[in-house]
This record gives structure tokens, C-alpha cells and sequence, in this order.
């Protein structure tokens, strides 16, 4: 399980994450919306903890982008009692539980179970686009319908670019993606990994390819 945590008090974000790491969960933190954001749009994470007041703006926004994509990602809410009358509606589009501060963090731990226990999350979450489709869970490829055997390099590529598709991704943005998924990125890591995935879906017949935009990124489209 990775969680992502978006607070911008350092200490407490440290803390929730020793938390989540004494539990087994892997977590990242962001300081801001923005870091957020690219956060999410680069890696799988299986349920955000997320503070309202960030110094680039309300957390709140951050959910409503969130669920305008349809991305149903569970988020436990962090926020201060003086400020929970004023957000109970916020809260009610989208948030799937809220946590006051101060808080113990066994109960913060006990949330996040609960949500990750939800059905529908964390289980089997499959992107498509044409006739790909990735089961992020399982981490299996399958193109029209066959199962299609791809590294898990490979694997980590495409959800990527599933994630983000119609969209073109920087570089940078893979860069990081795929450190996410593992420490051993090189300088020339993305140009070897999008260059093997773009060999393995033309084999397996798929119908979407990675384009390439010169000094700009990447796209999956239409072949
Ligand atoms: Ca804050």
C-alpha cells in the first residue's frame, strides 16, 4: 500500500508517515497542492491524507479535481476543529472521512484501514485505452482481451501514460513516476523504457501507441 500525504506542517507529516510506515505502508509526502498533484498524476497511490489549509490553497480543491476525473481514490480528510463547521459541505462532495486535529495516530491508522478495506478500492483498479488495459493491482497487461506478458518496468511505464492519457507527459514527470515504483532510474531510463514499451504493444497488436514530442514528452494515443 502506498499512501500519499499531503501536509504542509513538516512534522506532522513526518509523524504521519513513521505511522504509516510502522503499519507497512509506504508514503509520500507533499508540502502543496502543486507537488500533489504531480504526485498523483505519476504514481499509483492506494489512499490520500490530505490537509485542508496548504500554503498554494485549499486542500479541497485538490478532492474536487480529484473526483471531477472520476479518480475515487479514498481521502482521509486532516483538518482543525474550529475549521470543520465551515467545511462540512466540502467535506460531503467527496472526502470519504475527515480526521480532527489533534489527533492520536492510532485512530489516524485505524481510518485508513477502514478505507482501504472499502470495496471497490484498492482491489481491482483497471485502466484502459483502445484495447490496453492494466490491472494496476495485479499488475496485468491485457490487449484485446488476451493477457500480454510485459516487464514490470514496462508495466510501471504504462500506467503512467494510462493515467495521464490524451495528455502529453514530460519526462520528468516519467522520471519520477517510475522512481516511485523503483530507486534505479538512469539519465537515459525513460528514452530505453518508452522505446521497449512502444516495441512490446506494437507486438501484442494493440491499437494505442507512445507518441513522441520532441523537447515536450510523450502521449499515449491512437495508433
Ligand atoms: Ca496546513
Amino acid at each position: 500500500m502506498r499512501i500519499l500525504i499531503v501536509e504542509d506542517n513538516r512534522r506532522l507529516a513526518q509523524l504521519v508517515a513513521k505511522g504509516c510506515a510502522r503499519e507497512g505502508f509506504a508514503a509520500d509526502l507533499c508540502p502543496d497542492l502543486e507537488s500533489a498533484r504531480a504526485a498523483i498524476a505519476a504514481a499509483r497511490h492506494d489512499a490520500v491524507i490530505l490537509d485542508l489549509g496548504l500554503p498554494d490553497g485549499d486542500g479541497l480543491q485538490l478532492l474536487a479535481g480529484l473526483r471531477a476525473e472520476g479518480n475515487d481514490i479514498p481521502v482521509l480528510v486532516l483538518t482543525a476543529r474550529d475549521a470543520l463547521q465551515a467545511r462540512v459541505q466540502g467535506l460531503n462532495s467527496g472526502a470519504d472521512d475527515y480526521l480532527l486535529k489533534p489527533f492520536a495516530m492510532e485512530e489516524l491508522v485505524a481510518r485508513l484501514r477502514a478505507l482501504l478495506r472499502r470495496p471497490g478500492q484498492a482491489l481491482g483498479r483497471v485502466l484502459s485505452a483502445g484495447n490496453v488495459s492494466l490491472d494496476t493491482v495485479a499488475r496485468e497487461v491485457s490487449i484485446a482481451g488476451a493477457p500480454a506478458v510485459f516487464s514490470k518496468r514496462e508495466t510501471d511505464l504504462l500506467e503512467i501514460l494510462l493515467r495521464r492519457q490524451g495528455r502529453v507527459v514530460a519526462k520528468e514527470a516519467i522520471e519520477q513516476g517510475l522512481h516511485a515504483f523503483d530507486d534505479e532510474i538512469s539519465s537515459n531510463t525513460v528514452e530505453v523504457s518508452v522505446h521497449r514499451l512502444r516495441k512490446r504493444l506494437a507486438e501484442a497488436g494493440a491499437n494505442v501507441e507512445v507518441h513522441t514530442l520532441r523537447g515536450i514528452g510523450y502521449l499515449l494515443g491512437a495508433a
